[in-house]
C-alpha cells in the first residue's frame, strides 16, 4: 500500500526492516522496564515481519498490552490465514485505518480496491470477537484522518457517524474511532505541494494551535523505535529523521525509564499534534 497522507512513506517499495537483534534487544528492554504498559507495532505491515510473532509472544508472556497498527488488506493475504487468529488468541488490539465509510473516499486516500478488502477484513475481525465491546477484549480502533487539507472535526459525533453507518451498510461493529491530524510532513507534504496547498494547511495548523493540548501530547510518556534501533521522541520526528536530544539508540540504554524526563525535540510539525481538538496515535486529546 502507499497511501497519499502516510507521514512514514510506507509502500511495498521499502526495503528497511528491522533485524531480530533489535527486536531481541527490544524485547530484552521492555522485561526491564515495567512502567511500559502498551506496545504499539506499526510499518508498513508489521505482521509479515518474522519476528512479529516472537515479538508478540514474548510481550504477551509479560502481560503488556499489545497494539497492531494493521493496513487490514494483510488479513487477506495469501499465507496469513491464521493471522487473525493468532492475533485473537493473544489479545492483539488492533489500530486500522479507515479514512470513510464511503469507498470513493478512501479509494482516493489508500488506492483502488481497499476499501471491499477493508470491510472484508472488518467483518472477519467482527467474527473473531473483534470490536464487540460487551467482551473487553480484542479492541477493534479505526483510525480517520480528513481526506482534503482540513482539521478534523469532533471525534465523538465522527465516531456515531461510522458506527451508524458501517452497522447499516456492512454489519461491522467497532471499538473506537480515533480522528488523527494529517501531518504536512514526507508523503503527505509532497501532496500538499503537488496541489499548492502546503502553505495554507501549515497555517492552518499554527492558527488553530490550543495550548491546553500541550500538557497531553504523545510523545510526554511514549517513544519511538526505528527500524535499526535509533531512539526518537515520537513517530513523526521518526518520519523525518529528527533523533532525540542525545540520539541514542537500544543499545545505549538500560532500560526505557531511562529516557523519561529527557528534554524533547521540537519541530514545526508539532503544530499538527495542538490543532483543533488535538491529535495523537490515540486519537483525540480532547476528552468526551
Ligand atoms: S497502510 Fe499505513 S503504513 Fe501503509 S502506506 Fe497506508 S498509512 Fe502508510
Ligand atoms: S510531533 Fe511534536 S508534539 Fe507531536 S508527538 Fe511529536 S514531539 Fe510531540
Amino acid at each position: 500500500m502507499a497511501c497519499s497522507h502516510c507521514h512514514v512513506e510506507s509502500s511495498p517499495s521499502r526495503k528497511e526492516t528491522m533485524s531480530s537483534q533489535v527486536a531481541e534487544r527490544i524485547i530484552q528492554l521492555i522485561s526491564r522496564t515495567p512502567t511500559v504498559k502498551l506496545v504499539d507495532i506499526t510499518g508498513g505491515a508489521p505482521e509479515l515481519h518474522n519476528m512479529f510473532r516472537p515479538l508478540v509472544l514474548a510481550l504477551s508472556a509479560m502481560g503488556k498490552k499489545i497494539q497492531d497498527r494493521c493496513n487490514l488488506t494483510v488479513l487477506l493475504e495469501p499465507g496469513q490465514e491464521d493471522l487473525i487468529e493468532f492475533l485473537a488468541t493473544h489479545q492483539v488490539d488492533i489500530v486500522a485505518s479507515l479514512p470513510c465509510y464511503e469507498e470513493a473516499n478512501v479509494r482516493k486516500q489508500r488506492g483502488t480496491g481497499t476499501f471491499e478488502k477493508s470491510i472484508q477484513a472488518l467483518q472477519l475481525l467482527n467474527r473473531w470477537g473483534y470490536g464487540q465491546q460487551e467482551n473487553g477484549k480484542r479492541k477493534l480502533y479505526l483510525v480517520y484522518n480528513p481526506v482534503e487539507p482540513q482539521l478534523p472535526g469532533k471525534q465523538s459525533t465522527l465516531e456515531q457517524q461510522y458506527k451508524q453507518q458501517l452497522a447499516e451498510k456492512f454489519g461491522i461493529q467497532f471499538d473506537k474511532l480515533y480522528c488523527l491530524t494529517n501531518m504536512p510532513i514526507k508523503r503527505y507534504r509532497h501532496d500538499l505541494i503537488r496541489q499548492g496547498k502546503l502553505d495554507s494547511y501549515t497555517s492552518l495548523l499554527q492558527q488553530s494551535f490550543q495550548a491546553e493540548h500541550v500538557q497531553n501530547v504523545m510523545c510526554l510518556d511514549q517513544i519511538h523505535i526505528g527500524y535499526d534501533g535509533a531512539l526518537y521522541d515520537c513517530d513523526f520526528h521518526y518520519a523525518v529523521g529528527l533523533r532525540e536530544k542525545y540520539q541514542r539508540n537500544i543499545w545505549q540504554v538500560d532500560n526505557f525509564d531511562s529516557l523519561c524526563n529527557d528534554h524533547i525535540q521540537t519541530a514545526v510539525h508539532c503544530f499538527g499534534c495542538t490543532a483543533g481538538f488535538g491529535s495523537s496515535c490515540q486519537g483525540s486529546l480532547v476528552s468526551e
